[in-house]
């Protein structure tokens, strides 16, 4: 084995669960390389928001700031929320003592007696910020602009094959994290399977500016053509009665693709006639993507040397905003194992005590995305029956109570369903 030519740990993918993974390794002793093909650029001042978005719950802002990398964040582009607003649109149906076109309610961190239930930032934020903590650290490297072509395990080491800007390199790794986002090469050549299932939706993000000042509270409508969401983000410094926003439409893919192809103005119209009127009215757009929707699961997330985590392992309904806090949640329970194993004396790359991990965390994402799967179809049905049901379990959320307060714990990382 060449041995200047080789790490302990090599994490692939530096996106946020890979950059978190390195830091979270880093009072371990073991030497850690990151590989990359695109490191992360920091967002510029005064710039409109990018499109990638994640709300954070209170467990991970609590997870980034044990990291070192919470205060790292740029905080004029972290927007906290306090308020979760989630409506039914019933459609024309008439609900017995329904006197509005929506069934309505509405969380407030303050019942639980906390700040805030999350905060919303851009994807780039986070990984800038993981990989402006990578500088003090001895024992990790980088390599960048690099990407994983192949993987050959061995019963030693694991040897990979990568194309560093054109140039190949090869790299000796005693264990191999996968964290290279849902089209994992690691999954796939270590000959892990997944089950894909595609929703029939596709989702369009529109970010927005809007004419008013920020909403201190997400919004999320369940409409029979799909679900619809505003999410507020951070004002302009210049500007602070004009807040950004990102507006989320889930809706056949047709739709969504006839849609996207419209000028920002007919657009704007088309979501101005769609949206309800208590949002704060678009001042204008400013950038519009949309994304297939799928739900992924690996069939198994280690094997000798090999450990998946994240979008690598598992890809869930973006409905309720969940899937890189589960990504840090896999971080978190990865590296405890590696730690407890190492202060143990035991293999921390053999199967057998990665699979501590993979109980772990196996069941609490598939019970996540039964969950997300669980609301996305039942709000789906039309049929009277189901809409009664829906406006009984709205109408009990809409109560204090023990359950209420579980459902707001649960969406601030605190507890599971
Ligand atoms: C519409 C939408 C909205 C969402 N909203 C939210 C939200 O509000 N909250 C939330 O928690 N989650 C949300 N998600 C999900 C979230 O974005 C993902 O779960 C998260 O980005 C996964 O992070 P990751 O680091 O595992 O993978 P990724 O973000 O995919 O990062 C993978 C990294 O690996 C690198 N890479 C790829 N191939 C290779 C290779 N061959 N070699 C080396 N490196 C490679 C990539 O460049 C990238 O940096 C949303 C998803 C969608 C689609």
């Amino acid at each position: 084995m060449d041995t200047s030519n080789y790490v302990d740990i090599a994490i692939v993918g530096g996106g946020m669960t890979g950059a978190a993974m390195a830091l979270a390794l880093s009072d371990t002793g073991l030497s850690v390389c990151v590989i990359e093909p695109r490191p992360p650029a920091s967002a510029e001042a005064g710039t409109p928001p990018d499109l990638r978005i994640s709300s954070l719950n209170q467990a991970n802002c609590d997870f980034l700031d044990r990291l070192g990398a919470f205060d790292a964040m740029d905080a004029s582009r972290i927007h906290p929320f306090t308020r979760l607003a989630v409506w039914e649109d019933l459609a024309g149906t008439t609900l017995p003592g329904a006197r509005s076109r929506w069934n309505r309610t509405i969380f407030d961190a303050s019942e639980i007696k906390a700040d805030r239930l999350g905060v919303m930032v851009e994807n780039q934020v986070i990984q800038s910020a993981l990989w402006s903590c990578f500088d003090d650290i001895d024992t990790l490297s980088c390599l960048t602009p690099a990407r994983l072509e192949r993987l050959t395990l061995g019963e030693d080491s694991v040897r990979l094959t990568l194309d560093c800007d054109g140039v190949p390199h090869d790299l000796e790794a005693g264990l191999v994290i996968g964290a290279e986002g849902a089209r994992s090469a690691v999954r796939e050549q270590a000959g892990i399977s997944i089950d894909t299932r595609p929703y029939e939706h596709k989702a369009m993000i529109v970010n927005v500016q809007t004419a008013a000042p920020t909403l201190d509270m997400t919004w999320q409508a369940f409409t029979p053509s799909g679900p619809h969401a505003l999410l507020p983000l951070f004002a302009p410094a210049d500007q602070p009665d004009k807040a950004w926003a990102s507006l989320i439409w889930y809706d056949a893919p047709a739709r969504i693709d006839a849609l996207q192809s419209l000028s920002f103005e007919a657009l704007q119209t088309e979501i101005e006639q769609t949206f309800p009127d208590e949002l704060p009215p678009i001042d204008h757009i400013s950038g519009v993507g949309s994304f297939p929707l799928v739900r992924q699961h690996a069939e198994r997330y280690v094997q000798d040397r090999v450990a998946l985590i994240g979008d690598a392992a598992h890809v869930i309904n973006p409905l309720a905003g969940q899937g890189v806090n589960l990504g840090f949640q896999d971080v978190e329970a990865l590296s405890r194992v590696i730690h407890d194993a190492l202060s143990e004396g035991r293999p921390w790359w053999r199967q057998h005590v990665l699979l501590e991990y993979a109980m772990k965390r196996k069941w609490a994402n598939q019970l996540m995305m039964s969950t997300m799967d669980a609301f996305y179809h039942g709000f789906r049905h039309q049929g009277l029956p189901f809409k009664l049901v829906r406006n009984a379990g709205l109408a009990l959320a809409g109560h204090a109570g023990f359950g209420r307060r579980r459902v707001m714990a649960y969406a601030m990382g605190l507890s599971h369903p």
